[in-house]
């Protein structure tokens, strides 16, 4: 199931990581929740790909280690959010549909 466009009505902010916001629920290892929020990454969605790691143009995601969850032990991060362009590569191009970019 791709990330929920809708998560910011859906969800609260129930964290912080890397200096984002995560948007829960969060149970680690096997709920890690949506992570950013302008640059938002659904970690539970996340397969691990890491091709918006590879055509981010300004370096935004970073991997994060994810032992013990159920789709991929390492996932992206958006942990550079504020670079973000709004070019959309990333969301486009995620096999998963884990991203969701909003334009600040
Ligand atoms: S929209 Fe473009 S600049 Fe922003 S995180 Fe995705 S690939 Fe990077």
């Amino acid at each position: 199931m791709p990330i929920d466009p809708d998560f910011m009505k859906k969800r609260n902010v129930t964290g912080n990581h890397a200096g984002h916001a995560v948007w829960g629920e969060v149970e680690p290892p096997s709920k890690l929740g949506i992570h950013g929020t302008q640059v938002a990454l659904d970690q539970d969605v996340c397969d691990g790909d890491g091709i918006c790691i590879s055509v981010c143009p300004v370096s935004v995601f970073d991997w994060v280690d994810s032992p013990g969850h159920p789709l991929s032990d390492r996932k992206s991060d958006p942990t550079n959010e504020p670079a973000c362009i709004q070019c959309l590569a990333c969301e486009m191009q995620c096999p998963t549909k884990a991203i969701k970019i909003t334009p600040p």
